[in-house]
């Protein structure tokens, strides 16, 4: 991370409020700005309000899937420059494919590994 700017803002979108908690706690710690976001609909409306430097976007939520909020996000022209890694459980058969054509910029797997999902953050934030 540089040290001439400020940390990235994160927005964890993320439903299941353990993997939420220990990925904010783990991410703050390594100093990235957090926010959270605990279904679809509510990750759409604050990507929108805070502009986020990235978004980690768990595919399976409540109110609005993470592929749905995903192609929201990448259709609008306020929010189509924010890149967003998807996050899902499991590595099933097409669910790369399915976040990639979502919109999605990046794609990892749960169990989250920090230092894999940290370097794709910061290629992803590099250029800002
Ligand atoms: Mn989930």
């Amino acid at each position: 991370m540089s040290e001439n700017r400020p940390p990235p803002v994160v927005l964890i979108v993320e439903d299941n409020e353990m993997n939420r908690d220990m990925l904010s706690r783990r991410l703050q710690r390594k100093g990235y700005g957090i926010l959270i976001a605990v279904d679809g609909g509510q990750g759409v409306e604050m990507a929108h309000a805070n502009k986020p430097d990235l978004i980690l976007m768990d595919m399976s939520l409540p109110v609005k899937d993470g592929w749905t909020a995903t192609k929201e996000l990448k259709q609008h022209p306020d929010t189509k420059h924010i890149p967003v890694i998807a996050l899902t459980a499991h590595a099933m058969a097409g669910d790369r494919e399915n976040a990639l054509s979502a919109g999605c910029d990046d794609y990892d797997t749960k169990p989250i590994e920090l230092p894999r999902l940290i370097e794709k953050i910061t290629l992803l934030t590099w250029a800002l």
